[in-house]
């Protein structure tokens, strides 16, 4: 069975959201405080995280970042009550997979629930290749040539969009919506910032600026 960790503090949203999960067919385990949340998304049982940004001990950020470096993919939905787009950026540079701002309508969630699950599931242990870069989604390893890169989550993401699409032209507001889950452009150039990353790792050549379209994969 799916098992969904909430990593909430607020009593009232944990029990409605951990109610409206189980009757959706989910089996949900509870935690109010971030460093309980981190031991717990760790174990292997956990197939999603929904990860509430104020938490006592530690925040949801860091949470995250933790996550994140001890290597776990875990799909991870952060839940706050700031909408504030820096928030957004920080949440999803940290390597978080979704975003939904509080207060948000259950239906809402549960289809970003499905669709982070199903992607999930799709993108699993196929390693994608084209000439000398390998990735490999599932363990989240990189090699160029054989060399082996270190790439944040968000890095890889970006990486793994173009290699899916090499030649094709990919734009901003596709990157950011594919990369960092969204539906809007927060106005910073995080999509340019990140492509610069890329190139710095996998070689300047490989990634061309196409003007006033976007960028694509040589
Ligand atoms: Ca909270």
């Amino acid at each position: 069975m799916t098992r969904i960790l909430i990593a909430e503090d607020e009593t009232r949203i944990s029990s409605f959201v951990s109610r409206g999960l189980e009757a959706a067919g989910y089996s949900t385990v509870v935690v109010d405080d971030g460093a309980e949340a981190l031991e717990r998304a760790l174990q292997d049982d956990i197939d999603l995280v929904l990860l509430d940004v104020g938490l006592p001990s530690m925040d949801g950020f860091e949470v995250l970042t933790h996550l994140r470096g001890q290597g776990s993919s875990v799909p991870v939905i952060m839940l706050t009550a700031r909408s504030s787009t820096l928030d957004t950026v920080t949440g999803l540079d940290a390597g978080a997979n979704d975003y939904v701002p509080k207060p948000f309508k259950f239906d809402e969630l549960l289809a970003r629930i499905r669709s982070r699950l199903r992607e999930n599931v799709a993108t699993g242990g196929l390693s994608i290749v084209h000439q000398d870069v390998v990735l490999d989604p599932l363990t989240r390893r990189a090699t160029v040539g054989g060399r082996e890169l270190d790439l944040s989550a968000r890095e890889f993401a970006l990486a793994e969009q173009f290699l899916r699409n090499p030649g094709q032209v990919l734009s901003r507001e596709q990157l950011l919506s594919r990369v960092w889950g969204l539906d809007f452009d927060p106005g910073s150039n995080v999509v340019d910032v990140y492509v610069r990353y890329l190139r710095g790792k996998l070689g300047a050549d490989r990634i061309t600026t196409v003007r006033g379209a976007g960028y694509r994969w040589e």
